[in-house]
Order: C-alpha cells, then structure tokens, then sequence
C-alpha cells in the first residue's frame, strides 16, 4: 500500500511538471504569437502614417536632399570620402528634432497608446557610373549609418522596412556647368517601442492568470487526494491493528475455555470434586477476562458526548491518596516507585469519580506497561487559576514526537503491532481523553525518547 502510494506520489508529481511544461511552453508560443500580432499591428499602423502624414514625409525628404548634395560634393567636388562619410555620421539633430516632433505629433494622432521611436539607416552607397560603379559605402549590416529619426541601440529596434532606391540629383558646378550624379542606396527603417513587453503581457494576462490559477487548482487536487489518501491508509491500518491486536487478545481465554471445558469430560476430573472445582475455577476467570476484554472495547469506544456524567464531588486530597494506594497494590510484582505531591490547600473536586479513574488508571497503567525495569511514576496536583492540574510523570520509554500528537486517537499503537511486546487495544488514551473532555477539561502529553512521559490533565473547578 505504502508503495503504491509512493508511486502514485512520484506520478502525480511528474505529471505535473510535465503539465507545467506543457503549458509553459503553450504560454510561450502564445507570446510569440502576441508580440508578433503586436509588431504587425504597429508596423501597420506606421505605415500609414508613411503614407498619410504630408509632413512627416516633407520633413524625411529633407535628409535625403542635404544627402543628395553631399554625395553630389564628393562626386563632382573636392569633398573626399571619408569627409564625406564624416559628415554624413555627423550630427543629424536639425532635421531629426523637426521629424521626431511630428512623428511622434502623428502616432499621438493615431490613438494606438504608447510610444514608437522610428530611425533611418543607410547600409550602403554606391555612385553608379557608365564606366566604373564607384562603391561610396560597402554594404554594412553592423555599423550602418544613422540619418533620421532618434538612434535608439540596433538590438532594441524592429525593422519595418527595407529600400534599394536609384535616383539622380544634378546641380551646377563651379562653371555654371549642370551635371547629373546617379547612385543607388539602401536603407532600412527600424521602430523602437520601449512598453512592447509590458503591451504583451498586458495583453496576455487573462490566459496568464487562467493558465496559473487551473494549475494552482490541478495541485491543489492532487495534494488534497494524495492526503486523503494516506489518511484513510492511516485509518485502515490502525482498524487492522486493532483486529489484530483483539484477535491476539481473545485467543488465550478462548484456548483456555476449550481445554478446560474438554477437561471436565475426562473421568479423572469428573471423579475428583477439588479437580471439578478447579477447572470450574478456570472457566469461570476466562469468562469473566472475555467478558472484561468485551467491556472495554463498548466502554471504551465512547465518545466524550456520549459518556452521561454521574458528578460527586470529592476532596483531591483523599481522592488521589486512596486512587493512588489502589493502583500501587493492584500492581504487584514489579519494582515500582509512586510519588505524590498533593495540592496542599484542600481543593473539592466535581467529577465523576468512577469515570475519573478509569481515565487515571489507564494513563497509570501505561507508565507501567510502557515503562522500564524499575518504574518511577510522579504524581502532582496544583490549583492554578481556577484550573485543577494533575500531572502524571513516567521514566518508561517516552513517546517520539510524531507519534505524540495521534496517541490520544481511538486504536492508535505506537509503532503499530506489538513492537513493545505489550498487550493493548489502542482505547486506554483516547477514553482517557474522552473522560476528561466530558468534564470539560483537557489532556495534553509531552514526552522524550527513552526519558519518559507526563500527562498534564487540567479540569475546572467551580
Ligand atoms: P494501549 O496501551 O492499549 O496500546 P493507549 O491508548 O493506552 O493504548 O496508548 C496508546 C499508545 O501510546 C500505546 O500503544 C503506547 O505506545 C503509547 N503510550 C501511552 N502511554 C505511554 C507512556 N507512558 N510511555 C510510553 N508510551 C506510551
């Protein structure tokens, strides 16, 4: 059973990691999907403000002419190329601002809620010639040349758009004479939305919840019936026990009862009257030990509300020197010592003192059946706080500490089976604490390995 509650444990717990995964992964590709849908929508809507903003475009020329005319210096003029290259890297602040300002005027415009910074790359310049193509800017994929818009860092960026575009510009030289330069450019624009992350997941928190709530839920499940589950193992391995431990119980009498009984059938016995008498004897004890074992287990399975309290009250001083003195003559044989601290200001007890004793006999009881060699048991009563403590101490062989808290259940046995070699049904606590919580007091334990163990019984006075 343990183990197949081992593996049910492993599968579910591996079930669920491979849930986890599989949904970590869907949520990743819903992410994907998100923040391409996102990037779409925002290239889109770039696009038409490309086509729509008049002066957003007005402005973008303006580059491309102080471009022309630089190139056009360089072809014709005594610009030479790396000063050409210089001042084409240098400052574009002029003509950005102006564009910036409008674009961002016009993404305001199209209402789509956040923020886009937009630049413009050239990535190469080639002067296009009948004779020889004279390569101006060597195609460049990582150090391109920034000419418009605000030069946010490259890995941050999208691209939106990619254009080889052939064109000439003329313009007269020195000598009035027109000439006409010809050249080929690539360029690509690029967006920077700074939010997209936040956009996205915003956008995606309904499933991320959904998703994170449905597996908080599947967990939940899963601990819920797992626990369920030991707890009824628990429940189905003290009923065995308890069966078991009768069953051990009732053998020895029974045994007894039938040799005795088949003894009375043999002549000799029939013929001598002390012989009769004897195993009459016999029979009679072993009756009388089934009928007490019976007993137990009807008294002793009773419920705290099912017990009717027969309240007397009673002096504690005389209660527990008379309780005392019995139990230690009802155990013979054994090397036993009791000390007893009474509360020396007389205290009248109400309870009900046949109940009341069972419940002090069986925790008596224990510290001698669980206890070692020579038992050493200490008794001690004290008013404290309109409260009447009794505390029961023990030098037997302790109780650990996960077993502590279940002692008091119906059928409970430390170790289960019998480990200790001691005879017993599992009820002696747990009418115990029965007993004491129809007086409305409490019971509690605390205990250490091989020390031993107190009792701490508190009930009101009124
Ligand atoms: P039983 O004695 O019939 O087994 P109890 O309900 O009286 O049942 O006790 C439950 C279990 O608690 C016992 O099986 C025993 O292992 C443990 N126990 C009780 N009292 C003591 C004690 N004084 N010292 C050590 N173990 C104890």
């Amino acid at each position: 059973m343990q183990r197949k509650i081992n593996i049910l444990i492993i599968t579910a717990v591996l079930t669920l990691l491979a849930l986890a995964s599989i949904q970590a992964y869907l949520i990743y590709n819903t992410y994907e999907l998100k923040k391409k849908a996102f990037l779409n929508e925002t290239k889109d809507a770039i696009g038409r403000l490309d086509d729509e903003a008049e002066l957003v475009i007005e402005t973008a020329e303006l580059w491309g002419q102080e471009f022309a005319e630089l190139l056009w210096e360089y072809r014709f003029e005594d610009l030479k190329k790396e000063e050409f290259l210089a001042a084409l890297r240098s400052d574009k602040d002029s003509v950005s601002k102006a564009f910036n300002k409008l674009y961002q005027d016009e993404v305001k415009k199209s209402n789509l809620g956040y923020n886009i910074q937009f630049k413009k790359n050239i990535y190469s310049i080639v002067i296009l010639d009948s004779v020889v193509n004279d390569t101006v800017f060597a195609f460049n994929e990582e150090n391109p040349i920034f000419v418009l818009g605000e030069n946010f860092n490259e890995d941050e960026g999208y691209r939106i758009s990619q254009a080889r575009w052939q064109t000439d510009y003329t313009q007269n030289d020195k000598e009035g004479v027109a000439r006409t330069l010809e050249f080929l450019v690539m360029t690509r624009d690029r967006m920077n939305i700074s939010e997209w992350k936040r956009i996205v997941l915003i956008r995606m928190s309904g499933i991320l919840a959904g998703s994170v709530l449905l597996l908080l839920f599947v967990v939940g499940l899963f601990y819920y019936s797992i626990k369920n589950l030991i707890k009824q193992k628990k429940v189905a391995d003290v009923k065995t026990d308890f069966i078991n431990n009768i069953t051990h119980e009732l053998k020895t009498p029974l045994a007894t009862l039938s040799l005795a009984s088949k003894s009375l059938k043999q002549r000799e016995i029939l013929d001598s009257p002390k012989a009769f008498e004897n195993t009459l004897g016999i029979l009679d004890r072993q009756n009388s030990r089934l009928q007490k074992l019976i007993d137990q287990v009807m008294t002793n399975s009773l419920g705290s509300d099912e017990l009717v309290l027969n309240k007397e009250q009673t002096i504690d001083t005389t209660y527990f020197k008379n309780r005392i003195d019995d139990f230690a003559l009802s155990v013979q044989s054994q090397d036993l010592t009791i000390q007893r601290k009474i509360e020396p200001k007389e205290v009248i007890l109400r309870i009900d003192t046949f109940l009341f004793t069972t419940a002090f006999f069986n925790i008596l009881e224990n510290a001698v059946k669980y206890g070692k060699e020579s038992i050493e048991i200490s008794i001690n009563t004290r008013l404290k706080n309109n409260q009447y403590e009794i505390e029961i101490s023990d030098n037997g062989i302790g109780i650990s500490e996960k077993d502590l808290k279940i002692v008091f259940d119906k059928f409970y046995r430390v170790a289960s089976g019998n480990v200790h070699n001691v005879k017993g049904l599992g009820l002696g606590l747990y009418y115990a604490k029965q007993v004491i919580d129809a007086h409305e007091g409490s019971i509690q334990v605390n205990s250490e390995l091989n020390k031993g163990t107190t009792f701490t019984i508190t009930i009101p006075v009124n």
